[in-house]
């Protein structure tokens, strides 16, 4: 995923930054570097935070519900986002303390957890691609589902590569303007809807999160707008979280996510028609619950990150049988 470049340079093309990297340099993951002209991944193997969740923690509800994942993180990150929630591990770019995990080690971790699926977390997962691709393998040779939770920059090449051993995604929409993207967190929003496109026709199941800011992304046509997308565009049962925000990194003087911006945000999606849509991050809501949307039974309850109960039956409503887009465990 990289290539020779004018001069000594090197062209990465892991993420829409497509990055030109000058010898020595890094690109703005600060985790990829020019050296002698190749490119060196330097996070391979290295290990920032790792260990079992709930599968909804990521937040995944459609996605083998009431498993758990091996969740595995590194440092580093192609955003900047102002309001990042895990800042002190994405803003991180030197590898102290870091502990080295082969590909191969991850399985067998996860059988000690009773994991069913692993998932490439806390970070951007993009960014330690190699990794990434190599542990997918081995997780599916051992019957191990796997997912990434990810900003959706990653090219399409390097989306096609990875698909046949990418399960899912939880994709973050920050915002449905390119202008939040420029400003809170020097991208840019197309790549981003490109990539939630092409995760479906390549047949990755996708969720989606979007953290919902006061005052930066909460104006109720943005979210209308974004809902009509996703209803267009992915499918109208595709999985939508709207999330709470706390005030953290560079917005630490912005307020909390109000409790009835995100039930707005909840009612205009479903006035455009989404049929699987979410609080987050406030628990005990029952916003956080599934509901058949054909004859409205409550199939699925949840307790902040747990699944407490699942009525579901082979994926489909106990009562009326519809279909509720849920990828069952094997
Ligand atoms: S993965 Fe890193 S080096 Fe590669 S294009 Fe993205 S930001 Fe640049």
């Amino acid at each position: 995923m990289w290539s020779p470049a004018e001069g000594k340079s090197v062209k990465c093309h892991l993420c829409a930054h497509r990055c030109s990297i000058a010898p020595g340099k890094t690109g703005i993951c600060g985790v990829r570097k020019n050296s002698s002209g190749k490119l060196e991944p330097l996070t391979y193997g290295k290990v920032s935070s790792i260990g079992p969740d709930p599968i909804e923690k990521k937040p995944f509800n459609h996605f083998i519900p009431g498993t758990s994942v091996l969740s595995v993180g590194s440092v580093g990150c192609n955003f900047r986002c102002d309001f990042c929630q895990n800042w002190t591990i994405s803003q991180e770019f030197t590898m102290r303390g870091l502990r080295s995990v082969e590909p191969e080690e991850l399985p067998r971790m996860a059988a000690g957890y009773n994991c069913r699926s692993i998932s490439w977390t806390y970070n951007e997962p993009t960014i330690w691609f190699e990794y990434t691709l190599d542990g997918a393998k081995m997780a599916h040779d051992a019957g191990l589902r796997t997912s990434y939770v990810t900003n959706g920059y990653i090219t399409e090449e390097a989306l096609k590569e990875i698909a046949p051993n990418l399960d899912a995604m939880n994709i973050d929409v920050k915002a449905f303007t390119d202008d939040f993207y420029r400003r809170r967190s020097k991208a840019k929003l197309q790549p981003v809807l490109d990539t939630c496109e092409l995760a479906v026709k390549l047949g990755i199941f996708i969720e989606l999160t979007y953290l919902v800011i006061p005052g930066q992304n909460d104006n109720p046509e943005e979210i209308r707008r974004f809902a009509q997308w996703v209803r267009d565009s992915l499918g109208l049962e595709t999985p939508v979280h709207f999330s709470r925000f706390h005030p953290d990194y560079n917005l630490r003087m912005a307020k909390s996510t109000p409790i009835e911006t995100l039930r707005l945000a909840h009612s205009i999606a479903k006035e455009e028609g989404l049929t699987f849509v979410y609080i987050g991050n406030v628990p005990h809501c029952d916003e956080e619950n599934t509901y058949c949307p054909k004859c409205g039974k409550m199939v699925m309850e949840r307790y902040g990150l747990r699944l407490v109960t699942n009525k579901a039956k082979e994926g489909k409503c106990p009562e009326c049988g519809e279909n509720l887009n849920i990828i069952l465990d094997v």
